[in-house]
């Protein structure tokens, strides 16, 4: 099965649609620092005689398209690049030196841009559209709290019934997608523990109190108990990343830090997670005479994707080829699209970028790179899912 509106605007465009990419990917920007590329995706879609609007805080484009009395559906593509020097050695790689553009938000703003361009060509040439749509490109998707909470602020969901957002996913071929119903990412949560004692001689341990025995309590307790306390089968993971104290074999230091984040894919155990982990090490260290402060920085909700917005994306995916959705696993990853979902029911798809040749570099790796066929397999999932023409 094929769309044949979609199949022709690829083969006279998808070339085009390449070139944004390549222009973007050249030149990254960080977080809530996209004024740039803002400016390019402004420049392209007014290109197509759309009306995009810069959100309030100059990174960020919102472009309605179609007509308002019919029901609205969003889709999302995210703009930053993170402070990571590339070394793809491509022709067109970052020219910003340490920043680069190794999430793939490159790939997902010039999809969406290419779907603004099909949607104004199919409008241009007579047609209707079966659903109004607003193309939302968000800034910020790499930081915590996330874009997308300024981009809701601008009312940038008000009205919509559905939203839809693809993320780029080396773990599948191009040619791919990778769909799920339920949990597709994690919540990811921050902690930071600094502990404080009163300091001594490691011959006298009972007369202080050890600051370093209260760290490795915690470090061994938090996630075992945690992992006895919370369903195993919510994908829970504590870890550390961090543990810094002390110098000299004999001596109990006076202060100690620990960091490290805790996931889990449920949204029901993500709302207690905070109250249980200060419980947790509160009662670790109560017994020791250890004094600490735990900072807790929630981060986004885990993406749960709805069912029928999945089946939107089937249809949409079957229209491309017999063999292009598959199932994909739900991942440790945070996302902050999930933040659309708390109040818009929808889904997101990863798109499979990976070559098939050589290794399949992760996301956030100074070689990830992109097998540029992933574009129009995106541009065709997302305008399917609009000229599909049905809520499921
Ligand atoms: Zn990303």
């Amino acid at each position: 099965m094929s769309s044949p509106v979609i199949d022709a605007w690829l083969a006279a465009n998808l070339g085009r649609v390449v070139g944004w990419r390549r222009a973007i990917h050249a030149e990254p920007e960080l977080s809530m620092a996209e004024f740039e590329t803002t400016a390019t995706v402004v420049r392209i879609l007014t290109e197509a005689g759309l009306a995009p609007k810069v959100l309030p805080k100059g990174t960020g484009v919102v472009c309605d398209i179609g007509p308002a009395d019919k029901p609205r559906i969003g889709l999302r593509a995210d703009l930053d690049g993170l402070p990571i020097p590339e070394q793809t050695g491509l022709p067109f790689t970052s020219r910003v030196e340490g920043v680069s553009h190794s999430c793939g938000h490159d790939a997902h703003a010039a999809i969406l841009m290419g779907v603004g361009h099909l949607l104004a060509e199919y409008l241009e040439a007579g047609n209707e559209l079966p659903f109004s749509v607003r193309l939302l490109f968000q800034a910020a998707e790499e930081v915590m709290p996330g874009g997308a909470l300024d981009a809701i602020d601008a009312g940038a969901t008000d009205g919509l019934s559905r939203i839809f957002a693809l993320h780029c996913d080396p773990h599948l071929a191009a040619g791919t997608v990778g769909l799920r119903a339920g949990p597709l990412t994690s919540a990811a949560d921050r902690i930071e523990v600094h502990l404080r004692g009163p300091g001594g001689h490691t011959s006298r341990p009972h007369l202080t109190a050890d600051l370093i025995y209260a760290m490795g309590s915690i470090i061994t307790g938090l996630p075992g108990i945690l992992s006895r306390r919370v369903d195993p089968r919510s994908g829970t993971i504590m870890a550390w990343g961090a543990a810094h104290s002390g110098d000299a074999p004999n001596a109990i230091p006076q202060e100690g830090r620990l960091r490290g984040t805790v996931r889990t894919g449920d949204r029901e155990v993500w709302k207690d997670l905070e109250p249980l982990v200060r419980s947790i090490i509160g009662e670790l260290v109560a017994p020791l005479g250890i004094t600490y402060d735990l900072t807790y920085v929630r981060g986004v909700p885990p993406v749960v994707n709805e069912e029928s917005s999945v089946a939107m994306l089937r249809a949409a995916v079957d229209l491309i080829g017999p063999t292009a959705a598959v199932d994909t696993p739900q991942s440790p990853g945070g996302e902050d699209f999930a933040w659309y979902l708390e109040t818009v029911p929808g889904a997101m798809a990863r798109l499979g970028v990976w070559s098939g040749v050589g290794p399949q570099c992760d996301l956030h790796q100074p070689n990830f790179d992109i097998d540029e066929r992933a574009l129009g397999i995106g541009i065709a999932t997302l305008a399917g899912v609009i000229l599909g023409g049905e809520l499921a």
